[in-house]
């Protein structure tokens, strides 16, 4: 029975004790949505050794932390993941379960939803909720980014989203706010475990977390060629940020596919982005408009990424980042 679901839950990422930003952004969306439904909100946190996380998760937003604190959730597998979060949806019954579209959480999202039988909408970029129907509005660009989809769970509770990072607000951390703890055990052992996390091998590559770089360094097909993108590692260096790339810069193969920037790479929302060489298709601006400054050079005046622009410089990329280069070693000395 439809009506037997009450309340919106966030599942919150964590490794090695370290909440994923995107948990908490997830909180201050869910905090709305509760709001408008009336219900408490909860937070999902799973692992072992998480008991110090419960009241960070609470400041955040959470009225109420579901957790499972057990030497087999030291580190995610999706085995046992989905059994625990799945012993706790079905025993509480959440009207709404939102995850961060992270590798983690969309591995888990899917897994959970095929189990419990519902609905879930992949890489959603807004949330909103029809509170007379309590309905999940979960809004995504469709059809290559030329429309947005608001799609609905009618039949099926939980109504199932995964967020990108960066796209919702965490809300301050407020260390005042009271919430209540749920702890439960079930029965995993390892034994019965089909997977077993051997080693972890740390993603060491200096762009690895490109969603929370401050200064990127975005570069287009406009380079030309591999070595014309060098002058986007050289300007990257020069200013300490981050390099990233169109998605036909990767397909050039010139840079790694962990770098794109878009629609199917990264959502980014740093402080200064410079887009250089980029034409600026709405699959490319989707992922990076929500920059706090955006510097563009294209040759072409009437290219579309200069909508978007804070500052739109016309002219020769090739010409023109030497040049820029110059200037701000210039400035360091
Ligand atoms: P182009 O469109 O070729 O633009 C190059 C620009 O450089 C032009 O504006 C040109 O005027 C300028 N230029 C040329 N020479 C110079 C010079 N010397 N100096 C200065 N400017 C110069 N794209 C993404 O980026 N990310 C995504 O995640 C993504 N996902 C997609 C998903 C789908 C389903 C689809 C259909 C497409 C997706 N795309 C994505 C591709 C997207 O539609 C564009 O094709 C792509 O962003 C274009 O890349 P670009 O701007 O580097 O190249």
């Amino acid at each position: 029975m439809i009506e037997e679901y009450r309340g919106v839950w966030v599942f919150i990422e964590q490794n090695d004790g370290e909440i994923e930003g995107v948990s908490l952004e997830l909180l201050g969306a869910g905090r709305k949505l509760a709001d408008k439904l009336e219900v408490p909100l909860a937070g999902v946190l799973l692992g072992e050794g998480i008991r110090e996380l419960y009241s960070k998760l609470i400041g955040y937003g959470a009225d109420i932390v579901y957790c499972i604190d057990h030497p087999v959730l030291r580190d995610y597998r999706t085995e046992s993941y989905m059994k625990g979060v799945n012993y706790l949806a079905e025993k509480y019954k959440p009207e709404i379960f939102l995850f961060g579209a992270t590798p983690n959480g969309k591995d888990l999202a899917s897994a959970i939803a095929t189990d419990l039988s519902t609905g879930l909408t992949a890489d959603t970029t807004m949330l909103d909720v029809d509170v007379e129907k309590r309905l999940l509005e979960a809004s995504r660009p469709a059809f290559g980014g030329n429309i947005m989809a608001t799609i609905l769970c009618k039949k099926h509770r939980p109504q199932m989203a995964t967020v990108r990072p960066k796209v919702m607000k965490a809300l301050p951390f407020d260390a005042t706010r009271q919430g209540e703890i749920i702890e439960e055990t079930i029965d995993l052992s390892e034994e019965t475990m089909r997977t077993k996390v051997l080693e972890i091998v740390k993603d060491v590559t200096k762009n690895a977390k490109l969603a929370d770089a401050h200064v990127i360094v975005c570069g287009g097909k406009g380079m030309g060629d591999a070595a014309g993108f060098q002058l986007i590692h050289d300007l990257a260096e020069t200013i300490g940020a981050s390099v990233g790339g169109t998605r036909d810069v990767i397909e050039a193969g010139w840079l790694p596919h962990e770098l794109q920037i878009g629609q199917t790479g990264e959502t980014v929302t740093p402080k200064i982005y410079f887009a250089i060489g980029i034409s600026g298709a709405i699959q490319h601006v989707v992922g990076m408009k929500n920059s706090e400054l955006i510097i563009a050079i294209n040759k072409d005046p009437n290219a579309a990424i200069f909508e978007v622009a804070t500052y739109g410089i016309v002219g020769d990329a090739l010409e023109i980042v030497p040049k820029l280069i110059e200037q701000f070693k210039e400035q360091q000395k």
